[in-house]
This record gives C-alpha cells, structure tokens and sequence, in this order.
C-alpha cells in the first residue's frame, strides 16, 4: 500500500483556512453542544491531570495516566482535530493514535508528544477509515511514521475518499437538495439540511488533502496485538460496531481504553456503515470492563463506565422505538421520521439525522426481519 502513499501535496496555510471555513459553514446546522466540563469522577480520578499540557480550543491535550495523554476535541471551538485521540509514551518509544480531519491536527498532536518526548514514535494508528480519524495521515507520513490501520481501512480510504477527490460532487449532492426542497415540515426539513451540510463538509475535507493511506495494514485475524513501548504495553485489538474497520488501543496495567469511535460520549452514533447489534455487544463488553476504567472516547469528554452506559442508553432508546414502530407495521422511513430526542438526550450531539437515527432504525428493521435483533 505504501505506493499509494502521497506526501506531495503537503498543504498550504491558504488552503487550510479556505477549507476550515468551508468546513465551518457547513457545520452551521449541525446539532453541536460546546464540549461539557470533565465530570466529577474523571476530575477526581487520579490518573488525570488536573490542568492540560495544551489547550487550543478546538482541542486540548492532558495526561490520563503515566505516559499516557489524551486529546480530547471541541468542534464549538474549530474544527483542526475533529475526534479524539492521544498518544502514549513507554521508556523506549511512542505511540500516536488518530491521523485526525486533516494535517494540522495530525501536526497539533505531534507537536504536543514532542513538548514531552523525544523517543522515537513506534507508529500513529487510524482507529478507523472515517475521514476525521484518516485525513491528516499525510503529516506522520511526511514525518517517516509508520501508520497502522485495520486492513481493510486502506481500500475504504480509496474508495470513499480518493475516488471522489475532483470529482463533481453535484450528482451526488443534487437528491439531498431535493429532499430540502420536498420536505413536507419543519422536522423533514431541518433533517435534510443536516444531511445535505453533513456531505457538503466531508466532501470539503476530501478535496483540500491529499489522502495518506496507512502503509501498515493490520490483519483482524492476527488481533489483539501487543506493543511493547519499553515498560508500557499497547495492545491493539479490533470489535464490531460502528464501521467494519475498528480497532483500539487499550494500556491493561493502567486500565485505559482508546475506543476510537466505538464509544461517542454525549453524541448519538454516526451510524452509516455499522452493526447495530455487534456494536451493542461490543459496547456490553466495555461494560464488563473493570469499573475503573478511564475510556478515551472517539468523540464527546473523557469519561468512565459511565459513558458506555449513555451510550447503550441511546442504544436502547433507539431499539425501542424501532420495534414499537416494527410491530406496528410502521414503514421504516415513517419510524425514522418520529423518532423523538428524549429530554435526557436533548443535549446530545448530532452530526446528521442521516448518519444517526435513519441509519440505526433502518438497520435494527433488518435485524429484526432477519431475527437477529
Ligand atoms: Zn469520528
């Protein structure tokens, strides 16, 4: 894979603030909540500094555990780094994780592990194919780090991103425009205008970089992996759930967990390409986690077991409706359209109506047809 790679390109600060404002336009609809305070039992927690290495706004960097520093993003604040991420540092090397939206974020996260070590970095690992998990992979590239991704991430990055890179988007972009136009309410609108601005921004990001695919694909079938830093052990190890191509890192001596986008903290699942029904498994296994476990999730604050239990809340809130509407022989798009934000979730982020709620009710029907559920 590493001939695909293409550190050419680079990006300029001109093209950066172009696309961040694209971006930024775009996300103007975007069900988005500023990023909550840490709760009281991470504040408490003493794995967790109480004052951060960096903070920019748009994201800042803290140590959870020895070694060990997550980045936690605001996207109310900017949009360089989008998703979460970290990295660890062991007595002999490092370990960054996420390749973020773009290269400035990749670039804001390097340069916080070099405010703190100098080792060499073992790698950056992409939790997944999404493109604020990926699209900044071009920085470590151009930095000779290795880049490890499930093995399926590389060929999705082509597909869904490549691919479409100068491409005319107005096909693509011209039946979500209808569904604005056609919208028979308010709701079916806002819905649609979600969705509309939810492609628009991808679409921008995947036009202003160049795509870096991981030159180190990693085979699901040899997972769990360890790597030993010196002293500290990441293990990576893959789970079904919210796209085929999830991995994590877990640091077991300190009870930290990565989860990529496995685990949304304060958000509804991004949905599109996911298991349903494995993800709520997977999730069911986090739970069984010891109960002091710190869980770095993909979006959303720093959190504990607590956050798992959200998320399976959301889970759960969403499974119900959609068998109510199942049994009562309600048309699919009908049991997405009623879906309502219960007052406990009403300050949950929603990236799109399209890539949530319409894409977890669509599937817990087949689920259901199919008797998995
Ligand atoms: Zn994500």
């Amino acid at each position: 894979m590493s001939a695909s790679r293409d550190f050419k390109g680079g990006f300029s600060r001109r093209n950066f603030l172009i696309s961040s404002s694209c971006f930024g336009a775009a996300m103007a609809t975007v069900r988005l909540f500023p990023l909550p305070a840490l709760a009281e039992n991470v504040l408490q927690d003493k794995r967790v500094a109480a004052q951060p290495l960096i903070d920019k706004g748009f994201a800042a960097v803290r140590q959870v555990g020895t070694g060990i520093y997550a980045t936690i993003s605001d996207v109310t604040k900017g949009f360089t780094t989008v998703c979460n991420g970290g990295f660890i540092i062991g007595r002999e090397a490092s370990l960054l994780i996420e390749g973020y939206s773009g290269p400035s974020g990749a670039a804001f996260q390097y340069d916080a592990l070099r405010s703190v070590s100098q080792l060499p970095v073992r790698a950056a690992l992409d939790s997944h194919y999404h493109f604020d998990h990926s699209m900044g992979n071009t920085y470590y590239g151009a930095h000779e780090i290795p880049i490890f991704a499930h093995a399926k991430t590389p060929p999705l990055m082509i597909e869904k991103y490549a691919n479409l890179q100068g491409q005319d988007k107005a096909p693509i972009l011209a039946p979500l425009e209808k569904r604005v136009q056609d919208a028979r309410d308010e709701t079916e609108r806002q819905h649609a205008i979600s969705d509309l601005n939810a492609y628009k921004k991808i679409f921008a990001v995947i036009d202003k970089y160049m795509v870096g695919l991981p030159d180190h694909p990693l085979d699901p079938s040899k997972l769990p992996m360890t790597l030993d830093l010196g002293g500290t052990s990441a293990v990576i190890e893959t789970y079904p759930g919210h796209t085929p191509t999830d991995i994590m890192v877990r640091v077991p001596e300190q009870n930290i967990v990565f989860t990529g986008d496995l685990l949304f903290n304060g958000w509804y699942p991004v949905a599109f390409d996911a298991n349903i029904s494995g993800w709520r498994a997977t999730l069911q296994k986090f739970a069984s986690f010891s109960k002091d476990t710190l869980f770095v999730p993909g979006h959303g604050q720093l959190c504990g077991q607590e956050g798992v239990a959200n998320l399976r809340a959301v889970f759960d809130d969403l499974a119900q409706h959609a068998s109510k509407m199942y049994k009562a022989g309600v048309p699919v798009e009908e049991a997405q359209k009623r879906y309502v934000v219960p007052e406990k979730f009403k300050n949950y982020v929603i990236f799109a109506w399209g890539f949530t709620v319409v894409p977890t009710i669509t599937k817990l029907y087949e689920e259901f047809k199919a008797g998995t559920a």
